[in-house]
């Protein structure tokens, strides 16, 4: 799967795309991370990459040359998934993450200001993504999130122990909860089960928390996980 990121900040990917789960990923070529500074295709002499909107109003908008010419200089760009992170997108969900993994290369695009001009939207973008209902300054942490939650899902990318199949969303339903050393902490106890070695049951309570705590804090996903 390969990642490319076409951004007015660049720098912000730098740690991100060299840490943790996808810096291993990418070390191990299983993901690979191109981010584009959208400023180098500026055609202006101040590499100019905003304007005033049409028809007044607050802010700036991110003019479309710039992005369609940074778009193009991706080799597949014909080909990828083109993605803008926007407010005003699908919200993203375990579901969706889990078919954008089967994708061989997505493009995000990150906006910023009041946001880009709406003829890229119209004439390049495939999807708009929200991460959800809330606005941030630029689109940059939500394609760390994108890329994050999908890369999860592709082969490889996790060890066994970090394997996603018991984890929350991936089932349908929230995760059990965690315990570990020491069993006693300030008169604190880990719950006798886990202790016990018996996995029987502690599968059994581990499937009992993970639908108590479902019910109890996103009753929505008990109704869509027995359908
Ligand atoms: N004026 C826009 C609106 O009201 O819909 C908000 C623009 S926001 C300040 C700047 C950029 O941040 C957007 O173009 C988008 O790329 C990104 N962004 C902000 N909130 C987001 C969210 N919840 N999900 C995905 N991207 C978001």
């Amino acid at each position: 799967m390969k990642f490319s990121v076409l951004t007015l900040f660049p720098e912000i990917f730098e740690t991100f795309t060299k840490t943790s789960i996808l810096g291993r990923a990418v070390k191990n070529e299983i993901i690979k991370c191109d981010v584009l500074n959208i400023r180098d295709f500026s055609m202006s002499k101040h590499k100019r990459v905003d304007d005033y909107p049409y028809g007044g109003g607050r802010g700036m908008v991110m003019q479309v040359e710039p992005l369609v010419l940074c778009l193009e200089s991706i080799n597949n760009f014909e080909s990828s998934k083109v993605i803008y992170l926007s407010p005003k997108g699908k919200l993203l969900n375990q579901e969706m993450v889990k078919t954008f993994s089967k994708e061989e290369n997505i493009i995000l695009v990150c906006g910023h200001y009041e946001g880009i001009d709406q003829r890229f939207i119209d004439n390049f973008v495939d999807e708009e993504i929200s991460i959800g209902d809330y606005v941030l300054t630029g689109g940059e942490i939500p394609a760390m999130v994108f890329m994050d939650s999908v890369s999860r899902m592709i082969e490889g990318v996790l060890s066994d122990e970090e394997c996603f199949i018991d984890e929350s969303h991936y089932s349908g339903l929230l995760e059990y909860p965690h315990y570990t050393r020491p069993s006693e902490y300030r008169g604190y106890k880990v719950p006798d089960v886990l202790l016990s070695g018996n996995h029987k049951e502690i599968e059994k309570w581990r499937k009992e928390k993970s639908l108590e705590i479902t019910k109890e804090r996103r009753c929505d996903l008990i109704s869509d996980f027995k359908k």
